[in-house]
């Protein structure tokens, strides 16, 4: 969860950015911890009582801003959200799986 349009760049993958995504790992779940200090507006809890960040009906965190496709509470995201790598396998993973048409997932 980047969310940032970060400009880094993976040196393999030169089109592997935030900047050519759709925030696809911002539609993952995001397990909240103790020391998340997150707007209690934008958390939810999950069928099994856990503490995360809400998802609207599209899909993606409560926190991310529709029409930039950045995070709003960036200097307040989670834990789990500065841990996420982008051009590591679950990136790659979610631009594969919800970046249309291309399963490369490098967006066209
Ligand atoms: S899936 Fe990867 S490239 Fe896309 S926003 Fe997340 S970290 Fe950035
Ligand atoms: S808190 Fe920010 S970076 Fe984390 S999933 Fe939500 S919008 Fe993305």
């Amino acid at each position: 969860m980047n969310a940032t349009n970060d400009p880094d760049v993976t040196g393999d993958s030169p089109a592997i950015s935030c900047a050519t995504c759709e925030a696809c790992c911002c539609r993952l779940e995001v397990l909240l911890m103790g020391d998340d200090d997150v707007p209690e507006r934008l958390t939810a809890r999950d069928q099994w009582g856990g503490w995360v960040m809400r998802r609207l009906d599209d899909g993606w965190c409560a926190a991310l801003d529709r029409s930039t496709l950045l995070c709003t509470i960036y200097a307040r995201r989670p834990a789990v959200c500065r841990e996420y790598q982008v051009g590591d396998y679950e990136c790659l993973g979610e631009r594969a799986r919800l970046l249309p048409g291309n399963p490369a997932g490098t967006r066209l």
